[in-house]
């Protein structure tokens, strides 16, 4: 496209945000011809919101969820149980999780998934931090993350050093059945439910088989989704 009748500062606007997940060009020029249609209100809530993610959030110590404030909402609230902690790749995964409402453990987020292909190795993750505050407060570790090829192989890569790290740990992994590649931010709540209520021991034990209910850990108060899990 010719961008000459454009300044180098416009281009930079339109390829900032072209550059954002789930943008392109076009929606890129979409927005920002609204916004600049929009100054005075829709502009002045977009630069306020983009303020307030660049001042006030933050990476949690603990756990490595971003939020306001760190230790994070999950690791301070005294009513998530914590010795049930689900591994997940990013915040986005949590919000799904939570959006689902049914899992009332603590969270340990990784920061992404390793990837050859991306140049993401393990430390550029936090399983450092995740295999140090695996105690023996610690029974339980589910594995939420993604049927994706990347998502198995970090799921082996942590089960692996889980077991030398810390053998006391059940480690489960989400039911197979979730769609394969599927991010967790796009399944819908019922099969997100299924595949936790589901989980299996990475041994291959279906975990519910051995211990009934086994929901000790989930706050139920999605019954629908139970019975749709148990279905
Ligand atoms: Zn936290």
């Amino acid at each position: 496209m010719n961008t000459s009748f454009l300044s180098e500062d416009m281009c930079k606007v339109l390829q900032v945000i072209s550059r954002l997940p789930g943008l392109g060009p076009k929606s890129a020029k979409r927005i920002v011809l609204h916004l600049m249609k929009n100054k005075d209100v829709v502009l002045e809530n977009f630069i306020n919101s983009l303020s307030f993610i660049k001042e006030r959030s933050r990476c949690c110590e603990i756990c490595g969820y971003v939020d306001e404030k760190s230790p994070c909402f999950f690791c301070s609230c005294d009513l998530r149980d914590k010795s049930a902690l689900c591994i997940v790749a990013t915040t986005g995964d949590v919000w799904a999780i939570e959006k689902a409402g049914f899992f009332n453990g603590a969270y340990h987020v990784l920061g992404g998934l390793l990837s050859t292909f991306e140049g993401c190795y393990p430390d550029d993750l936090s399983i450092d931090m995740l295999l140090g505050r695996i105690d023996a407060s610690v029974k339980e570790v589910i594995l939420a993350l993604n049927s994706s090829i990347d998502g198995q192989s970090t799921m082996y890569y942590i089960i692996e050093h889980i077991k030398r790290t810390a053998p006391h740990v059940r480690i489960s992994s989400l039911a197979k059945g979730m769609p394969i590649g599927s991010e967790l931010d796009y399944i819908d709540q019922g099969t997100l439910m299924s595949a936790f209520i589901g989980r299996r021991d990475v041994d291959g034990v279906e975990y519910n088989r051995h211990h009934e209910p086994s929901i000790e850990n989930f706050s139920g108060k999605n019954e629908k989704y139970i019975e749709i899990a148990r279905a």
